[in-house]
């Protein structure tokens, strides 16, 4: 057992322990700001290569260390990329994919000139128009909307 190996397992080990610290402050925050979800990923990269590396150095405790942070980090990456919005950004992207193929996916029989229509896969605007391009609500509009909340409140109420 060599000691420099020890005391770099330790530096390892202790790592690990501060990205989970990470990991405790974004659940606290829920949002990700002044970080990069790519460079996580990259240092998660790092610590798997390093897990090929140390035991062809014969460092174990390194080795060991490596596992630890390897896990945190890839906790880490994980719970950036669901706060971020990663996993939305790329459901939409292949979404559109299969919209290219498919055609885009809506549940309306006709549309209002005062709402947007968007896909349920890619995300994208049905119609292609813009909240600039909307016509202000008329009063029958806004009673229609009024009526129709009332009728989901009383079915919760019920339900
Ligand atoms: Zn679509």
């Amino acid at each position: 057992m060599s000691t420099p190996d020890l005391i770099n397992g330790c530096f390892e080990a202790v790592a690990a322990l501060m990205t989970l610290n990470h990991s405790r402050v974004l659940l606290r925050d829920k949002a990700v700001a002044g970080v990069s979800v790519a460079s996580m990923a990259f240092f998660t990269l790092w610590g798997v290569w390093n897990l090929w590396f140390y035991p062809h150095l014969g460092q174990p405790w390194s080795f060991a260390g490596g596992v630890l942070l390897v896990v945190a980090n890839a906790l880490y990456v994980a719970l950036l990329c669901r706060y971020s919005g990663v996993w939305t950004w790329l459901r939409h992207a292949a979404g559109g994919v299969v919209c290219r193929f498919k055609g885009c996916h809506f549940d309306t029989p006709f549309f209002s000139t005062n709402a947007l229509y968007f896909c349920t896969r890619c995300g994208k605007e049905i119609t292609g128009r813009t909240f600039a391009d909307l016509q202000p609500m008329s009063d029958e509009d806004l009673e229609h909307i009024h009526r129709l909340h009332e009728i989901y409140e009383e079915d919760h109420a019920h339900g």
